[in-house]
């Protein structure tokens, strides 16, 4: 497996732009030896562990760390865990599997927002000390009436003037557990007539009685996302926050809270400095964690890493290699427009990576087959063929040929179209790495099928010897001896939905699930492909890239998985 560790074309994006005029300017060199830190900047990949991640994130990762990576920098990988409810351990695990299949590494690094809890409750006092912060007692409904809307300014709640001491002791109550959940809520004070609404005292504490999967029962309050997230990037001394365009109208209050703490002496500056770039859209799939949770618990797939999935570890045992996510996130590039990526984009990219490094095996995936009549039966002959055509330093497969062969049903043709050059009755082909045949014609059973073709082997023919191309053909089939070939399952898929924006315009993207999805066929592999691990991907020359599955390929039962058709099909 190849994994860039340096980009392979130098990049520049609007965000690099950003960051190389603050070199020249040399904007953090002071406030980062203040702060201890030999790094020129800071980054993080702050997901919340609430399901796992996909393709989507992958842009996040491969943007935040490769910034890093190119730039004498450090990303941090940060839980942001605030939200009790829905979040588990196992998903934090699977996101730091995620992160470093996909190549990247954290180092030291890893944090989580519940670790700031105290501190941010501590800023919390602050704000209510200096008057920036009042404990609301409006229910939740009222709160919504008067927050107004774009177009007409929120009205100040009625909690609004109440005293630094009376916000104060309901603030340490409400942490102490003496109220109900909902009961009170801890906003900010800053503008409700504010044109953001953001801004129109946004809600910075509420009480809920959750166990925390890294707190336990200590807390009964959690802060919000908003507040949360700019105090995490500050203590971790990010110079650079990159987040989705979505966060862009959350930057004033962003700045605002930031300000306030540098101004209170909590924070040197330059404070961190958010950016926003557009997420990544990709068609044919869905990249909502809620929405993939669905498919899953609705078992409309077999579980998150199932190889029609979206998400990083789907796509992990559908075959693609970190490499070419790497890739692809790299020719999508960053910038501010929304847009969206054809799926076709992501298959390239991994063609693009295997298609130089992987091993070629044979297989027929749709079995028919072939009798030689003038082979003696029983006898057999070592054919060979390259392990890759373009490294011969890669030696040779070897694999045996026979009077009686697998080729693919799609290869013959009783009565062909016009332009069909592989078997019919009275043609000529070469059987890849072996010899050229005519066929003869075929065999049926009482219904009319096809149950075998029959052909002669020419002599003298043989690939790679000197009368190889004594006799010229225009087609060439690839084939497996019935004797020698392995049995196994491989399963075809396709893509998960059927229409290119299965979720936009207001659709219930259940509906355009594709049907045929996965065929699954038993087919005939070489025999060399006994010996393949699990998760090695190969060419399945004419058919495309298949990799060995993860979960399923045991010794007894080889199970291949096909990642991407050789040319893009789709149609
Ligand atoms: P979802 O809406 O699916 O739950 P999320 O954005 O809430 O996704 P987070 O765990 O908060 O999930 O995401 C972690 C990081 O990944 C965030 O910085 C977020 O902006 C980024 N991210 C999520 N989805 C995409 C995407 N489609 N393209 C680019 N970045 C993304
Ligand atoms: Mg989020």
């Amino acid at each position: 497996m190849t994994i860039p560790t340096k980009s392979e074309s130098h990049l520049t994006n609007f965000i690099r732009n950003i960051i190389d005029e603050d070199l020249s300017q040399q904007k953090w060199s002071a406030r980062q030896k203040l702060v201890g830190s030999s790094h020129l900047i800071q980054t993080r990949f702050p997901p919340e562990p609430n399901g796992y991640l996909h393709i989507g994130h992958a842009k996040s990762i491969c943007l935040n760390f490769g910034l890093a990576r190119d730039y004498n920098g450090i990303c941090h990988l940060r839980f942001d865990d605030t939200n009790p409810e829905k979040e588990s351990l196992e998903y934090v695990e699977s996101i730091m599997d995620a992160v470093h299949w996909l190549g990247f590494q954290w180092g030291t690094h890893l944090y989580y927002a519940s670790d700031y809890f105290e501190k941010l409750y501590q800023f919390a006092e602050w704000f209510i000390q200096q008057g920036k912060a009042y404990v609301d007692s409006q229910s939740a409904d009222d709160m919504r009436g008067t927050r107004g809307t774009l177009t007409e300014a929120g009205q100040d709640s009625p909690y609004r003037s109440r005293s630094v001491e009376e916000s104060l002791r309901l603030f340490r109550e409400m942490r102490a557990g003496k109220h109900a959940d909902g009961a009170h809520v801890l906003r900010l004070k800053i503008d409700m007539a504010s044109p953001n609404m953001n801004l129109r005292d946004p809600v910075i504490y509420r009480i809920r009685r959750a166990h925390h999967h890294r707190t336990g029962d200590k807390w009964c309050i959690y802060p919000m996302y908003d507040y949360t997230h700019c105090i995490s990037d500050a203590l971790e001394h990010i110079t650079h926050s990159v987040c989705t365009l979505e966060f862009e109208d959350h930057r004033p209050l962003y700045d605002w809270v930031l300000n306030q703490l540098a101004d209170g002496g909590f924070f040197h500056r330059p404070l961190p400095q958010q950016i926003e770039f557009a997420r990544l859209n990709l068609t044919y799939v869905v990249t909502s964690k809620r929405k993939l949770q669905q498919l899953v618990q609705e078992a409309l797939v077999d579980g998150w890493d199932d190889p029609r999935m979206p998400t990083l570890v789907g796509l992990r045992r559908r075959g693609y290699t970190p490499a070419s996510i790497q890739l692809f996130c790299e020719r999508i590039g960053v910038s501010k427009a929304d847009s969206w990526i054809d799926y076709s984009v992501l298959e390239q990219a991994l063609r693009d990576d295997l298609d130089p490094i992987a091993p070629r095996a044979v297989a027929v995936l749709n079995p028919l087959k072939l009798i030689i009549d003038n082979y003696p039966a029983g006898q057999s002959e070592p054919c060979h063929a390259p392990v890759h055509p373009h490294h011969p330093e890669q030696g040779q497969r070897t694999f045996s040929f026979s009077n009686t062969l697998w080729i693919e049903a799609e290869d013959f043709c009783e009565e062909p179209p016009k332009g069909y050059f592989r078997l019919f009755p009275g043609n000529k082909v070469r059987l890849r790495y072996g010899y050229v045949i005519e066929c003869t014609g075929c065999a049926k059973d009482v219904h009319g099928n096809i149950i075998a073709v029959h052909a002669n082997y020419i002599p003298d023919t043989k690939s790679g010897t000197p009368g190889a191309d004594s006799v010229k053909v225009k087609g060439n089939i690839h084939w497996l001896s019935a004797a020698h070939a392995l049995k196994a399952k491989v399963r075809l898929y396709d893509r998960l939905f059927l229409d290119p924006q299965p979720d936009s315009g207001g659709k219930d993207f259940k509906t355009c699930l594709n049907p045929d999805s996965v065929k699954i066929v038993q087919a005939w592999l070489e025999p060399t492909l006994e010996r393949s691990r699990r998760e090695e991907r190969f060419q399945f020359e004419r058919h495309g890239y298949f990799v060995s599955d993860r979960t399923d390929s045991k010794r007894e039962a080889l199970v291949f998985n096909r990642v991407a058709t050789l040319k893009d099909t789709w149609k």
